[in-house]
């Protein structure tokens, strides 16, 4: 068994992630790719939907963190795991932590929603809620995680991680062998990174395109500086897309920065026109990360392939807030 993160500059690589597949397979849906007769009809393409919302924990983040706690020791699984993370991560954390009966602490800002904070208090875990951006979430857990010896599991910057997530590019090309277009909400890349090489490796020429905020897309930022950049966190729909990459970025940079085809920037009034699209047209509830791609191509930010696959990251919204939205929204 590889271990990703050695070999080719230490970055992981395409077999990782068929290892990935194979280690998390009895842990993870595998989520259908769905045709969407609405956004083809639009747009004049094939375009299909990769749905990580129906995953367990309500988004695809399960897959990252199953790669990561499974290849840990026995004496590692002892000590327990901890994390820090805009909510999702955490949820999936904390989720195969208690399957695992594993010990896991979740540090939070208090930017993130409380739905979020209850959804990862049910899988067990303890919730502490320290500073208010991500910065300082992961400042308090690295020190805890080196007084007691646990392990931090990141939310992207981790070979095990990017290959959890990509084995979501792997089902897509079982699904679409023909696909030519990926479309992947991006943060901080460990899902884009992942996809894209799972996806190259077999099709090289084909686009992974990431879709981001407009304000704090940290990602697209770091790209145009040519090196990792701090910014500040501004409230958005898309609030699993906050946090940075990281000023000491080892890999998803410069994965998204060799395989990655372009990161597009989406209002937010695209963001919240793709959440009222899914719901009215498919019946389906996301979250605004999730409804970046949907919005990107509605309104002409990315460039439909001819064959499509748009990745609907997550679900993790309260209903409220949900709903406030879409019904602010009087297209589709
Ligand atoms: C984490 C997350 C993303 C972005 O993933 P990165 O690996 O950080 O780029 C997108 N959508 C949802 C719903 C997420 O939870």
């Amino acid at each position: 068994m590889g271990i990703p993160g050695e070999g080719h500059g230490g970055l992981p690589e395409a077999r990782h992630v068929w290892e990935a597949r194979k280690r998390i397979a009895p842990y993870v849906l595998r989520t259908p790719l769905v045709f969407s007769p609405h956004l083809s009809g639009l747009l004049g393409a094939e375009i299909f939907l990769k749905l990580e919302n129906l995953q367990e924990v309500g988004a695809f983040k399960i897959r990252g963190a199953a790669n990561r706690i499974l290849s840990l020791s026995d004496d590692e699984r002892k000590r327990g795991v901890t994390t820090y993370s805009t909510g999702n991560h955490a949820q999936a954390v904390a989720c195969m932590a208690r399957r695992l009966g594993i010990q896991a602490s979740v540090f939070v800002s208090d930017r993130v929603p409380e739905a979020k904070l209850e959804a990862i208090r049910r899988w067990g875990a303890d919730v502490l809620i320290a500073g208010t951006s991500q910065d300082d979430a992961e400042e308090y857990c690295r020190e805890l995680a080196r007084r007691d010896g646990m392990t931090v599991v990141d939310p992207f910057d981790d070979p095990f991680v990017i290959a959890g997530q990509g084995t979501i590019g792997l089902e897509i090309l079982e699904d679409l062998p023909a696909v030519d277009t990926v479309v992947v909400p991006t943060s901080g890349g460990g899902l884009i990174s992942g996809i894209a090489l799972a996806v190259k490796a077999n099709i090289p020429g084909a686009r992974v395109t990431g879709v981001s905020m407009e304000k704090g897309a940290v990602m697209y930022e770091s790209l145009k500086a040519g090196k990792p950049v701090v910014l500040e966190e501004s409230d958005t729909l898309a609030d699993s897309l906050l946090g940075g990459i990281g000023l000491e970025n080892r890999y998803t940079f410069p994965l998204v920065r060799r395989l990655v085809d372009g990161i597009a920037l989406v209002p937010e009034k695209d963001i919240a026109g793709g959440m009222a699209f899914l719901l009215r047209k498919h019946k389906i509830a996301v979250e605004g990360a999730a409804a970046t791609g949907p919005g990107a191509l509605l309104s002409g930010i990315v460039p439909p392939g001819a064959r499509t696959a748009v990745v609907i990251t997550g679900c993790n919204v309260s209903a409220d807030s949900f709903l406030e939205t879409v019904n602010a929204v009087r297209d589709f």
